[in-house]
C-alpha cells in the first residue's frame, strides 16, 4: 500500500484547569494550527467532571479557523445533560464530536442512562440528525474490558450502524496491532476510516502510568530502553521521538488515512513529528480531505 492523498492530521487537548495552563493551550494551538490539521479535539472529563472546563477551551480555540471537535463521555450524565451540552455545540455551530462512553472515576457511584458508546452515537443522531460528524474510539489492541478481540471489533461496528462516521484509535506502540485490526474491521464490514491515535513519548512514568490505565501495551524491549534513561529526560525525549517516528511512518507508508496526536497540551513532539514525517509539505498543498 502507498500513503493516500486524502490524509486527516489532527490534534487532541485537554481543558486546562488554571489560567496559565489555558494560556499555554492557546499558544500550543497557535503553534499547531500552522500544520493545518483537520480539526482539533477536547476531552471532557468522565461524569461531567470537566464539562465547564471543555466548554470555556472549546470556545477559547475555536477562533483559529480550524474546527473543533469537542469530547463527549457519556458516563454519570442523564440523557437530558447529554442532550443539553449536543444542544449547546449545535448552536455554537460545532461540526464534529468525539462520542465516547468514558470510564467512571472512583468513587462515583451512579454510571447515568446510557450505558455504552452506541448509545450515545444514537442519541446524538435522534437529536441533532446530520448536525455532526461524529468520532468514536477504537482499541486495534482490544479494550481491556471486551470479552475478546472480535466482540470488540462487532461493538464498533455497532457504533457505525448507530451513526460514526470515523473512528480514532487508543495509542498503541507497535503498527502490526493496527494493520490487523484495520483487516479485521474490513473483513466484518466496517467501513468508517480508523485513523491511528499517537501518543508522542515525552516521560517514562507518566507514560507507564497512562498506558497501565488505558491497556495500551509498552512492548517489553521499549519499556526497557526507556526505563534505562533513568531521569535522563532529553535521552527519552530523542529515542521516544525516533521511535515514535518509525511508527508514524510505518503508518503513513501502508495507507493508515490519518493520524491524530495525543499532544497532551504540548506542540513540540507533534510538530518534530510532522516535521520529520514530511507531511508539513502535504498540507501546504491542501491534500487534507475526509
Ligand atoms: P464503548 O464503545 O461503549 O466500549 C466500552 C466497552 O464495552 C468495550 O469493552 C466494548 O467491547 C464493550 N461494549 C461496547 N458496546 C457494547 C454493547 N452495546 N454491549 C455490550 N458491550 C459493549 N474518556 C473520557 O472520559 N473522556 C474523553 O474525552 C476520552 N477521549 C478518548 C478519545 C479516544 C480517541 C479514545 C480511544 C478514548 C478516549 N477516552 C475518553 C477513553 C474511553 O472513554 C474509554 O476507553 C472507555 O473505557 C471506553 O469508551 P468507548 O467509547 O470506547 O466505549
Amino acid at each position: 500500500m502507498s500513503p493516500k492523498k486524502e490524509f486527516n492530521l489532527s490534534f487532541e487537548f485537554f481543558p486546562p484547569k488554571t489560567p496559565e495552563g489555558m494560556k499555554n493551550l492557546e499558544k500550543t494551538v497557535l503553534q499547531l494550527s500552522k500544520a493545518q490539521p483537520h480539526f482539533f479535539s477536547m476531552t471532557f472529563g468522565a461524569g461531567g467532571s470537566t464539562r465547564e472546563g471543555t466548554f470555556d477551551a472549546v470556545k477559547k480555540i475555536q477562533h483559529l479557523n480550524i474546527p473543533v471537535a469537542p469530547h463527549i463521555a457519556a458516563i454519570g450524565l442523564t440523557r437530558d445533560e447529554i442532550i443539553s451540552i449536543v444542544k449547546t455545540y449545535q448552536a455554537q455551530g460545532i461540526k464534529r464530536i468525539v462520542a465516547l462512553r468514558g470510564d467512571l472515576p472512583s468513587g462515583m457511584g451512579q454510571s447515568g442512562e446510557l450505558r455504552y458508546a452506541n448509545e450515545l452515537v444514537s442519541l446524538i443522531r435522534e437529536v441533532t440528525h446530520n448536525t455532526f460528524h461524529i468520532e468514536v474510539a477504537a482499541y486495534p489492541e482490544t479494550h481491556p474490558q471486551a470479552l475478546n478481540a472480535l466482540e470488540d471489533i462487532m461493538y464498533l461496528k455497532k457504533k457505525m450502524h448507530a451513526g460514526a462516521n470515523s473512528a480514532i484509535t487508543q495509542y498503541f506502540f507497535n503498527a502490526d496491532s493496527y494493520f490487523y485490526f484495520v483487516d479485521a474491521c474490513n473483513k466484518h464490514g466496517i467501513s468508517i476510516p480508523i485513523v491511528p491515535g499517537i501518543m508522542p513519548i515525552t516521560h517514562f512514568s507518566k507514560l507507564v502510568r497512562f498506558s497501565d490505565m488505558c491497556g495500551a501495551d509498552i512492548p517489553r524491549w521499549l519499556r526497557k530502553r526507556l526505563e534505562a534513561y533513568g531521569d535522563d529526560q532529553k535521552s527519552i525525549q530523542q529515542f521516544g521521538l525516533e521511535v515514535v517516528y518509525k511508527l508514524c511512518d510505518t503508518l503513513v507508508q501502508h495507507g493508515a488515512p490519518g493520524l491524530h496526536f495525543y499532544t497532551l497540551n504540548h506542540s513540540e513532539p507533534s510538530l518534530s513529528l510532522i516535521h520529520s514525517l514530511g507531511l508539513n509539505t502535504a498540507f501546504a498543498i491542501g491534500t487534507h480531505v475526509l
